[in-house]
């Protein structure tokens, strides 16, 4: 990119929302750790200055977690998830979407409209798109309209069934053959084993990560620790498995001497329901910016997107295929599923684990799913004494008064509540 191109960017309306966002979550508060200046500087680079990604090869758009990315690497491909989490993005995908849908499809679709698409991914040779939420399946004509590439990875409404289970290995099959079409490449036992040790090493990093916020008192923040997973949509996979390799080391070394993100007391939140995105982490900022600390989350922008792991043992390629299939389908806790208590589950035992004081659940307004499923989340955690704050938002800046005072008395609360139980 040229200079004047890049100076041209940097005053953009898009590079002054990820400004506002990264200066937020980095200035407001002490002690950032050391290694998460790989990721703020990642962000400043591609977010705030339009940087191009580095690489070139084919690329492969995913618009969702059920998209296998060891596919995309066994046939030499790259992976680039598409959600988004801009305002100025959303404002332009709302002339393709009703006025009552939900943000991160619009802002996903107005990022494919705009020419100056960030990340810059270079042209997507595809765009994978499963048939998810309802909103990502319609969305799939009008990306298609765009003049991109579509292919939609059919999805089952449900995971439960071994039918269901039939279904998604001959979808995930259908892919791998579509991906070998787009690049040349056979798929091939070796080279799937490979990405599969490629995706695993990431994985393992990401809950080496997960399991050091377990600990109290908190050793980083949930602002840093969505951050860092939201640079797994678009970061090259090896750069970034070493920064984050880096980074828990660095929190290995606090807590063995005892520092502390947050303050001892400090109420222990469990994130839930629609995706923060990158430059939408209004949110989890609020919650800490409260003297919250977001310790664990349930959403397909983390943990969902970055637990599962599947193995690669000697076995046959469909084999493997098919392994990889489950792990995309039934580990999965995302509403769009008929019947979904798993996440009720999941939940619960993220909060044991966590030591959660409470539960704040996000729904992107237009988002039906999760707006349905909140009830009973909400009705399961209060039986087991866990309580739980519901907020509806999008992604424009106009809510942020009223969201605090909401999050600041859902924090408050808490600590009353602890005082009482000390
Ligand atoms: S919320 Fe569900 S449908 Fe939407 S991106 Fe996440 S996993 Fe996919
Ligand atoms: S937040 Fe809801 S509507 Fe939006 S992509 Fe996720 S499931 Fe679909």
């Amino acid at each position: 990119m040229s200079e004047s191109s890049q100076n041209e960017y940097s005053r953009s309306r898009l590079a002054r929302e990820s400004e506002a966002a990264l200066n937020r979550l980095v200035e407001t508060f002490d002690e950032n750790p050391a290694a998460m200046e790989y990721f703020y500087d990642l962000f400043r680079r591609v977010y705030c200055r339009g940087e191009e990604l580095p690489g070139s090869g084919v690329r492969v758009g995913t618009t969702c977690i059920h998209v296998p990315d060891e596919l995309i690497y066994a046939v030499g491909a790259r992976p680039v998830r598409l959600c988004n989490g801009s305002y100025h993005y959303d404002q332009i995908g709302a002339d393709f979407m009703p006025a009552k849908s939900c943000p991160l499809v619009r802002a996903t679709l107005g990022a494919l409209l705009s020419e100056d698409r960030v990340p810059r991914a270079g042209k997507l040779d595809l765009i994978v798109n499963p048939t998810s939420c309802d909103q990502k399946k319609k969305a799939s004509a009008a990306i298609a309209a765009m003049g991109h590439a579509v292919y939609d990875l059919e999805l089952p409404n449900g995971k439960d069934s071994e039918a269901a289970r039939v279904y998604w290995q001959r979808s995930v099959r259908d892919l791998a053959v579509r991906l070998s079409q787009l690049t040349g490449q056979r798929l091939k036992r070796n080279r799937l084993a490979e990405a599969m040790a490629l995706v695993r090493r990431a994985e393992a990093a990401f809950r080496a990560l997960d399991r050091l916020r377990e600990r109290v008192p908190s050793v980083i923040l949930g602002k840093d620790a969505f951050l860092v997973t939201n640079a797994f949509f678009f970061d090259e996979i090896e750069r970034w498995t070493e920064a984050v390799e880096a980074l828990n080391r660095e929190l290995e070394e606090r807590a063995a001497g005892d520092f502390a993100a947050a303050q001892l007391r400090a109420p222990r939140i469990l994130f839930t329901g629609s995706p923060p995105v990158f430059p939408n982490l209004k949110l989890p900022l609020l919650i800490e910016e409260a003297g919250g600390v977001v310790v664990a989350d349930e959403t397909c922008s983390a943990n969902r997107m970055l637990n599962g792991m599947a193995a690669s043992d000697e076995w046959l390629l469909n084999d493997m295929v098919d392994a990889l299939a489950d792990k995309y389908l039934k580990p999965c806790t995302c509403p769009i599923f008929t019947h979904n208590d798993d996440r009720l589950r999941r939940l619960l035992d993220l909060a044991r684990r966590f030591l959660a004081d409470g539960v704040v659940y996000q729904t992107l307004a237009g988002c039906q799913v999760y707006d349905m499923e909140q009830r009973s989340v909400s009705e399961h955690l209060k039986r087991e004494g866990i309580p739980m704050l519901y907020i509806e938002t999008d992604y424009s800046p106009d809510d942020a008064g009223q969201l605090s005072t909401r999050v600041e008395a859902f924090i408050e609360s808490i600590n009353a509540r602890k005082k009482v139980h000390a």
